[in-house]
């Protein structure tokens, strides 16, 4: 109930702070979600062109607005935009979005889920979280710059992607890393962030930078025998090798590893975290060895996948007759590798592992490029920092590593390091994204469109 008063209260001084922009912005957003941009049913294309008919309203020349469309994909494509700086041996920062959503079944939600609604200090509706406030605070911003007149020492480019959210989708940024690479050249990128967090009661916890994320690839394990009839059993059976192949893994621990985000992470984390698992997260910054403290961090399971390289079983195929020794036992095993770490030396750990030569282990397919670390250099903390000190003292800004993947994977191997900041506190749930009844609190959209705001023209200057 405390957070809602203060939500209400918060929402008043916004509606009452007579920024003319804010009720255009809102109208942005609410095109935006109400642009259904589903894979089944929805077209990111037609999201593309409304924001670039809004960009072009606002002054932006033919030139410097590109819809793309991927051939063969007619609703899968998105926009590029250009703000031109001043200098030009000054290579640009790039902002990045997906337009798509998760599928959202009106039968399933309380209302439309393409219809956005404010409630109770709430914005309700698909994407209104994952992650259309950020896409429009983008446009927004686009927007302003060019009213302003607005003369940045870098350019800044925006990019507005489609199929980020169904794995089986052409990805518009990998799309974007493939063939148009020049026209998003730049120093880095930002984009969907690592949920910065609230409490229960609403108050912020700390500010979230994702700094690096984990590459995802599948493996197979692959065991083929003769076979037989069951009723003569002998030793040599693909599956009970596959098992036990598989049981070993499950017991092997990759070794713990740092770098700039995950000991930004920990190192920040030690000093809010209480007890023992603030002192452990200390005591393994310092010394990744400490087997005590990783023991303590590992009972998290976020902590955990934070610290190393994990691997997990995830199918399992076997046999072809209830009455016959199987010829074919296969298995998946997805692993989450950790950034710079290659796939060959995982492949070869595996098979080590496995410690069975009758247990073939391969890749059976590659998505990209692995993940590069993402050094956390002063140039893109400095400015946050700055920003988060003037508008949420005491706040403290953590890096983190996020062991799932955004649309960063694609850019980071392309040679355009991306970080994911918004500056959108969230709810201890995360705003139920992917979920029902999709929400982000107004509060924190509109804070976070400020953040955002200022904190790009800080780094365009720089
Ligand atoms: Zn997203």
């Amino acid at each position: 109930m405390a957070a809602i008063t203060l939500l209400n209260s918060g929402g008043l001084s916004y509606a009452q702070s007579g920024d003319p922009g804010l009720e255009r912005f809102r109208a942005i957003y609410k095109e935006l979600v109400e642009t259904n941009t589903t894979l089944s049913a929805g077209d990111c294309t037609l999201a593309a062109r409304r924001m670039a008919d809004r960009l072009k309203a606002a002054g932006y020349p033919d030139q410097d607005l590109r819809v793309f469309v991927p051939d063969g994909h007619p609703k899968e494509g998105g926009l590029l935009a250009v703000l031109h700086g001043s200098d030009p041996a000054a290579k640009a920062i790039l902002l990045l979005s997906h337009v798509d959503v998760v599928e959202a079944k009106r039968e399933d939600w309380t209302r439309d889920p393409f219809i956005m609604i404010e409630e109770n200090g709430y914005f309700y509706g698909r994407g209104t979280n994952d992650m259309k406030a950020q896409v429009a605070v983008w446009v927004d911003n686009m927007i302003r710059f060019r009213e302003e007149n607005f003369k940045p020492k870098r350019s800044i480019k925006l990019a507005l992607t489609c199929g980020e959210e169904t794995n089986s989708a052409l990805n518009g940024a990998g799309w974007l890393a493939a063939n148009e690479r020049q026209a998003i050249d730049a120093e880095f990128a930002i984009t969907e962030g690592a949920a910065s967090e609230l409490d229960a009661k609403g108050h912020r916890v700390a500010l979230a930078v994702l700094a690096a994320e984990k590459t995802s690839q599948n493996f197979v394990l692959e065991v083929t025998n003769p076979g037989g009839h069951s009723s003569r059993p002998v030793a040599d059976n693909a599956i009970y090798h596959l098992v036990r192949a598989i049981d070993r893994i499950s017991r092997y621990e990759f070794p713990v590893q740092l770098n700039d985000a995950n000991r930004a992470y920990f190192t920040s984390m030690s000093k809010i975290v209480e007890g023992e698992a603030g002192t452990a997260m200390a005591a393994v910054v310092k010394n990744p060895d400490d087997a005590a403290s990783v023991a303590v961090l590992d009972r998290n399971q976020n902590w955990h996948a934070m610290l190393r390289t994990t691997c997990v079983a995830t199918m399992l195929s076997a046999g072809h007759a209830t009455n016959a020794l199987p010829q074919r036992a296969t298995a998946n095993i997805n692993c989450r590798i950790f950034p710079g770490v290659s796939r060959d030396v995982v492949l070869a750990q595996l098979v080590k592992i496995a410690a069975d030569p009758a247990v073939g282990v391969t890749i059976p397919e590659v998505r990209g490029p692995v993940a590069a670390p993402t050094p956390l250099t002063p140039q893109i903390m400095k400015p946050i920092e700055k920003l988060a000190d003037e508008m949420w003292p005491g706040v403290p800004v953590v890096p983190v590593l996020e062991p799932g993947a955004s649309d960063a994977q694609f850019m980071n191997p392309a040679g355009i390091p991306t970080y994911g900041i918004d500056g959108l506190f969230q709810d201890p749930d995360g705003g139920n994204i992917h979920g029902l009844n999709e929400r982000i609190r107004v509060k924190s959209v509109y804070e976070g469109r400020t953040f955002l705001y200022r904190l790009v023209k800080l780094y365009a200057d720089q």
